[in-house]
């Protein structure tokens, strides 16, 4: 192999390690790290986060792509070369494009804000916070300001997530589903509600545990190359294509809780333990896209986990497993229940239908934010208005309004949230194509098969890790481009009969 190629391919296996080793001391600190550790630990990650982005921006790095640039024309576009200097080079030109100097005020200013945040919203606090949030939107546009020119001053913080997105393009589509999710909200919320009180029968958290950890088993999620532990706030992680970790929570009155977000996070860790494993410690060794990476875990968690085939093999289980709990109910009562449609003020709580109108909200606003249009002092106000306009519900605090994600306080304003939706459209776009060429799909989820699904996504999603922009590999996957189309005819279908519209 080209000695130019062998030698950015060892340096960039390098950044690879230390990146790693963070995400190591991450998920220790997020799981069996003892109080006392936390001072240390924050330096121990400071100092991993510089070396990998010194080696990043190394100007060697720069000169290895120029010298194979040109043979990289030669190679076919999907050949592992191509698509591992392609990405490489993109990864590198934002890396230099921010200067060390900014990333460090950023990284200051954001960990002072984050700290305030925690005890803002507890508080209610929105005036402790509102001062912080104001210097974050400036150094978001200036963060943006790195990579003009631009359309919009979100796109290019849109890019770095979800690459080939735009304002301009997100603005349709999230139009298009507000025009149908708003009155089906309406419609919806004119019926009863099932019941679903057994969800909070009490089971301790080690029956809970030891239950889903069974049932990601059975969707593939190799134990082998992984393990699940305890934490706060669930997350997937990564050390190495062999050790893709899940973590959850549990309440004893509260079934939906570690299951739904197992089965969440077990859907991120199935793409992620999926990649080719060629792709090892490249930048290849990646999802596409928050977008697709969020339509993994959808897909498992609600078109799947929250399905009728789902609830009809679930049943026996949850009866033989917790007789006292699901004794007396039926797999038609489980699947209503975990379906249940409700105008909530949380996001992280919202259901599969009014989920998409809470991201919208997020990214309107972030919009307004970094444009000018809107200012700090008025989000609150603003926040308030949009939730009544799309959800007709009134917020009566900020801890439950405009305080409630870490998002906007831990991070920049701009480009984290349109993620979430363009995953639920995709999830729905996917499933619908699986179907097309597995019609018998749904009976084999209901005998608890799920190797043929993990094997259409392995070969037309999970296996290609980074290798292509989210769009080409979209409609390579599913055979056209992203819409909305087969997500519209997911919601109406699922939800028209569960609530007889
Ligand atoms: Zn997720």
């Amino acid at each position: 192999m080209n000695p130019h190629f062998q030698d950015l391919r060892t340096r960039l296996a390098e950044i690879d390690d230390l990146r790693s080793a963070g995400a190591l001391l991450s998920w220790d600190q997020a799981t069996y790290m003892p109080p006392g550790g936390a001072l240390a630990r924050g330096r121990q990650l400071s100092t991993l986060s510089r070396l990998a982005h010194e080696k990043s921006i190394d100007p060697r790095i720069g000169e290895l792509l120029e010298a194979l640039a040109p043979q990289v024309l030669e190679l076919p576009h999907d050949s592992f070369e191509a698509s591992f200097v392609r990405q490489a080079r993109r990864n590198f030109d934002r890396s230099r494009r921010v200067p060390a100097e900014f990333e460090a005020r950023l990284s200051d200013h954001l960990s002072v804000a984050y700290q305030k945040w925690t005890v803002a919203r507890p508080a209610n606090d929105w005036k402790a916070v509102q001062g912080d949030l104001e210097k974050t939107v400036e150094l978001s546009r200036e963060l943006a300001g790195f990579f003009a020119p631009f359309e919009h001053i979100v796109d290019p913080l849109i890019d770095f997530s979800d690459q080939g997105f735009t304002v301009a393009k997100l603005r349709p589509l999230f139009a298009e589903l507000r025009e149908f999710l708003v009155p089906l909200v309406e419609e919806i919320a004119s019926r009863p509600r099932p019941r679903d009180d057994f969800l909070r029968r009490p089971i301790s958290e080690e029956q809970q545990f030891k239950f889903v950890n069974e049932i990601v088993r059975g969707f593939g999620y190799d134990f082998e190359r992984g393990r699940s532990d305890k934490t706060h706030h669930p997350f997937m992680t990564k050390f190495s294509l062999g050790d893709v970790r899940i973590t959850t929570r549990a309440r004893e009155d509260n079934f939906s809780e570690a299951f739904f977000s197992s089965l969440h996070e077990a859907g991120h860790a199935l793409y992620e333990q999926n990649i080719d494993p060629r792709f090892e410690a490249t930048p290849l060794a990646d999802g596409a896209s928050s977008g697709v990476h969020e339509a993994q875990s959808r897909l498992w968690e609600n078109l799947v986990g929250r399905s009728r085939a789902f609830s009809k093999y679930l049943q026996p289980r949850l009866q033989a497993e917790f007789p006292a709990q699901f004794g007396d109910v039926s797999s038609d009562e489980f699947y209503a229940a975990v379906n249940s449609v409700g105008r909530s003020l949380i996001r992280t709580d919202a259901d599969e239908v009014t989920y998409n109108l809470h991201v919208m909200i997020r990214f309107e606003l972030e919009c307004a934010l970094l444009e000018g249009s809107l200012q700090v002092a008025d989000l609150p106000q603003a926040w308030r208005e949009k939730y009544k306009s799309y959800l007709n519900i009134e917020v009566p605090d900020d801890r439950d309004g405009v305080l409630q994600d870490v998002h906007w306080f831990g991070g920049t304003v701009g480009g984290a949230f349109q993620g979430y939706t363009l995953g639920n459209i995709l999830s729905a776009q996917l499933f619908e194509r699986v179907r097309a060429d597995e019609p018998s799909l749904d009976e084999q989820i209901e005998r608890g098969e799920f190797n043929t699904l993990l094997t259409w996504l392995r070969d037309h999603v999970y296996r290609y890790g980074a290798q292509f922009e989210p769009s080409e590999l979209v409609e390579r996957a599913t055979g056209s481009a992203l819409g909305i189309e087969p997500y519209r005819k997911y919601l109406q279908g699922k939800f028209g009969a569960l609530y007889q519209l």
